[in-house]
């Protein structure tokens, strides 16, 4: 650890030299994974938008993403944040990977999942997304535990304070000011249920910047813990026995739902995302099947529940919500390695409407052809 703090420190001194006008932009994409991947180029300017950042490529064939007899993916930029690492007018570029026949990409999700959102853009929905995360060391052990032990059982970790009952502060706080400096809408964090376990909430954000914004917040997030020699996971049950899965509650409301009398949106939603239960959770995480068990505050995947303050059903309704009449719902069923397009987008497709060019289940299926 110490080692890679000392390197840190050299490091920046080269930060402090003349970049001579340049602009660097490090484009940042979604891999086959489920992480991010990313290079950097130079810019002769910083761009006032994102239609003015050049398009670029990558070789597919070493990300999955293609066949090495095809495997120039084109990357399309979509959004831009001021880099954190580098600062100055630095950028970080997030892109949409596209293949050379002029298709999407099958990882590229977001592509259908902008246009529900586009065709819905009158109902105003917003978004907070819950990410939570794991840490682990260099060597694959969960981060701080004991060499071939365990820590005493959950109970004191949960927004814990004090030595022995949280873990990577340190990581968790620079990934905090990291989001900050990028502009991300990040809304809080907290100390997870299970030791090394943590929570950042990104949000509300509105329509495809939901997908945007997590997926800038979770490369900040790897590229954060990088510096400290620690590895994230964002898998959904990193723990098998009596510690506590990772999930990414999704936090969702139209514009009815906000206004006073706001409930009965809220119920009228609940009944269509009763009618698609099996359909969401298909698209809501690999493996989520070891975390939605019915314990360790979630429901069972069996049938879709609804209550008011129920940390045990598939949605809850906040009781601060049931108590004004309107306000958003929360659904608790989503994995901590979700793709926020697939989730976002089909839950726009099940309460705002389908539309004829956009099938997030479809979509879905496309990433197994
Ligand atoms: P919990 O009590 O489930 O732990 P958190 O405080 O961690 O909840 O997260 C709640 C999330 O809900 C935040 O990201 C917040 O931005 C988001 N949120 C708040 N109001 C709304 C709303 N009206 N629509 C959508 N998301 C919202
Ligand atoms: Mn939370
Ligand atoms: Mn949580
Ligand atoms: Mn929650």
């Amino acid at each position: 650890m110490t080692g890679i703090t000392e390197q840190t420190a050299i490091l920046a001194k080269y930060f402090d030299l003349n970049q001579n006008g340049k602009v660097l932009a490090e484009y940042v994409w979604v891999d086959a994974d489920g992480h991010t991947r990313s290079k950097c180029k130079t810019l002769s300017k910083r761009p006032s938008s994102a239609e003015d950042l050049p398009e670029w490529n990558f070789d597919g064939s070493s990300t999955g993403q293609a066949p090495g007899h095809d495997s120039d993916i084109y990357l399309r930029p979509v959004a831009f944040y001021p880099d954190p690492f580098r600062k100055g007018d630095n950028i970080i570029v997030l892109c949409e990977c596209w293949n050379n026949d002029g298709t999407p990409n099958k990882f590229n999700h977001r592509h259908e999942c902008a246009k529900l959102m586009s065709a819905h853009a009158d109902e105003q929905v917003w978004f907070g997304l819950e990410q939570e995360y794991t840490l682990f060391d260099q060597y694959d052990n969960v981060y701080a535990w004991p060499k071939g032990g365990f820590p005493a059982p959950q109970g004191p970790y949960y927004c814990g304070v004090g030595t022995g009952k949280v873990y990577a502060r340190d990581v968790v706080e620079a990934h905090y000011r990291a989001c900050l400096h990028a502009g991300i809408n990040i809304s809080g964090i907290n100390a997870e249920v299970m030791p090394s376990q943590w929570e950042f909430q990104v949000g509300p954000c509105s329509g495809i910047e939901m997908g945007d914004q997590l997926w800038m917040a979770r490369f900040l997030l790897e590229r954060v813990a990088e510096e400290f020699g620690v590895k994230i996971s964002f898998h959904p049950k990193p723990l098998a026995g009596d510690w506590n899965g990772a999930g990414c509650h999704t936090n969702v409301s139209t514009k009815n739902m906000r206004e006073v009398g706001g409930m009965k949106y809220i119920e009228d939603a609940l009944a269509k995302l009763a009618k698609r239960h099996k359909e969401h959770l298909v698209l809501y995480g690999a493996d989520n099947d070891m975390r939605l068990t019915g314990r360790h505050e979630t429901a069972s995947m069996e049938a879709f529940s609804s209550g008011v303050a129920n940390r045990g059903a598939s949605v809850r309704i906040p009781r601060s919500v049931a108590k004004e009449g309107y306000g958003y719902f929360e659904d608790r069923r989503p994995a901590s390695n979700i793709d926020p397009y697939l989730v976002t987008g089909i839950m726009v497709e099940t309460i705002c409407g389908a539309i004829p060019d956009a099938d997030m289940y479809k979509e879905y299926a496309r990433e197994s052809e």
